[in-house]
């Protein structure tokens, strides 16, 4: 569910003609819709109410500061996965203790400030890094708690570059080193190892894998218990479906129903750390189509939006629903999907202007008949599309602007030529 919609054949970010942002920033430009992020939080806070939960939006997905804040308003906590973003989450206005820091290149510097700074939890990815946070906490004279990140080597069936809980990945340790790991580090009165973390992927569609993940920690955690050490909370991480089409992932109180059972009563505090299914369909990538053209039996649209911009359809074959702003009537949408033909629709590949063949946004797409300066919207680019932004070809990044209720506010402007050379100078 989320707050675009088209109304009398024009589309709306909850009540702002988003034509009327296209006029007053220009394209192309991310839009956000505040309402969507915060019912997405809600919902999730309201499906594990049930057990002791902290929320951890995660900021890698979407982190400008103003979203931020109102999701810490809302009572988020944050996952960073690094200096920069622990700075953006404290900008934010956010509570330390309610900050969780995962990543496995942590720096010293980055380590030492989150230290300094009294985040809720390390997560650990390796006895190297554990040792080291052990060492920096006491030249800093700082105590903190860590969860360590195992891998439950379940199959997450999502892309090969978004499936992180095998045991082939860079990330966590197995099972069998974990109570090694612990028995070995879990006395350590600066760094108290009093939690377990599992981040399975991004992209699932499923419950199945995480209900099979906490099946396999459960037993691990009731062994480390029988052994001594104190564990008092499990990170179940992110990953969970963000609705890219219409209806086709589990929603939060699915995966709650699923998961509730299994933890209620097991005297462990729940952290989540949702990434995309809190932000991906709050926010849309508005451009404008710059040029059409034909060529080797093949219809190419040419917008102002590249991969630059949102590099996910060129990085992971991502899936965005396109689709103009201003329809004729009768192409107006009633879903979301990969397969929505209606009749008097031609297909497309919808392309940006970046130099590289990798540079486009939809590939043999059915879109209604467009014309040079016509508007169209990528949808569900909330998460990992801003974020992920570059300033390839000398492109100065877009702007991000935030819809609450029929007011929008730039949040971040547009980079100019001169914010390209200036630290150059
Ligand atoms: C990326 C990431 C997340 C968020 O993933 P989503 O798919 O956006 O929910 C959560 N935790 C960790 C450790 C991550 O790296």
């Amino acid at each position: 569910m989320d707050f675009f919609h088209y109304r009398q054949s024009k589309l709306y970010a909850e009540d702002v003609a988003v034509e009327a942002i296209a006029a007053a920033v220009g394209t192309p430009v991310y839009i956000y819709s505040k309402a969507t992020f915060l019912d997405h939080l809600r919902k999730i806070q309201k499906a594990y109410s049930r057990l002791d939960t902290m929320v951890c939006f995660s900021v890698k997905a979407c982190g400008n500061i103003h979203i931020l804040r109102f999701l810490a308003g809302a009572g988020s906590g944050f996952d960073v996965v690094s200096g920069g973003e622990l700075y953006r989450a404290m900008q934010a206005g956010a509570g330390p203790e309610t900050i969780v820091y995962a990543g496995v290149g942590k720096t010293d510097v980055e380590m030492t400030e989150a230290l300094r700074a009294g985040i809720g939890y390390f997560n650990i990815e390796s006895e190297a890094e554990l040792e080291n946070l052990i060492g920096l906490a006491g030249q800093a004279g700082c105590r903190t708690r860590a969860a360590l990140r195992v891998n439950p080597d379940v199959d997450y069936r999502t892309h090969k570059y978004t499936a992180t809980g095998r045991k082939q990945t860079k990330f966590g340790v197995d099972i069998e080193r974990a109570l090694k790991v612990f028995d070995t580090y879990g006395a350590n009165p600066d760094v108290r190892l009093c939690a377990v973390h599992v981040h399975l992927g991004s992209g699932g569609k499923t419950i199945d894998p995480y209900v099979d993940a906490v099946k396999k920690i459960l037993p691990v955690i009731a062994e480390l218990r029988r052994r001594g050490h104190a564990i008092e909370a499990l990170d179940l991480g992110g990953g969970y479906g963000a609705d890219y089409v219409s209806d086709s992932v589990p929603s939060a109180e699915d995966y709650a129903a699923g998961l509730i059972p299994l933890l209620e009563g097991k005297g462990l505090r729940l952290i989540l750390e949702p990434g995309k299914s809190i932000c991906a369909n709050a926010g849309i990538l508005l451009m404008r189509v710059l040029y059409t053209k034909t060529g080797g039996g093949k219809k190419f649209v040419i917008v102002d939006a590249g991969m630059n911009d949102l590099i996910r359809p060129s990085l992971y074959q991502a899936f965005h629903f396109i689709w103009p702003v201003a329809p004729a009537e009768r192409f107006v949408p009633d879903r979301r999907d990969e397969n929505l033909s209606i009749p008097g629709t031609e297909v497309v590949d919808v392309v940006g202007p970046i130099c590289e063949g990798a540079d486009f946004l939809a590939k043999d797409r059915a879109l209604p008949p467009l014309a040079r300066g016509d508007l169209l919207a990528a949808f569900t680019a909330g998460a990992y599309g801003f974020t992920m932004a570059s300033n390839y070809n000398a492109r100065g990044r877009t702007p991000e602007v935030l819809a609450d209720g029929d007011v929008f506010t730039v949040i971040r402007r547009r980079e100019t030529y001169e914010d390209l050379v200036s630290l150059e100078r």
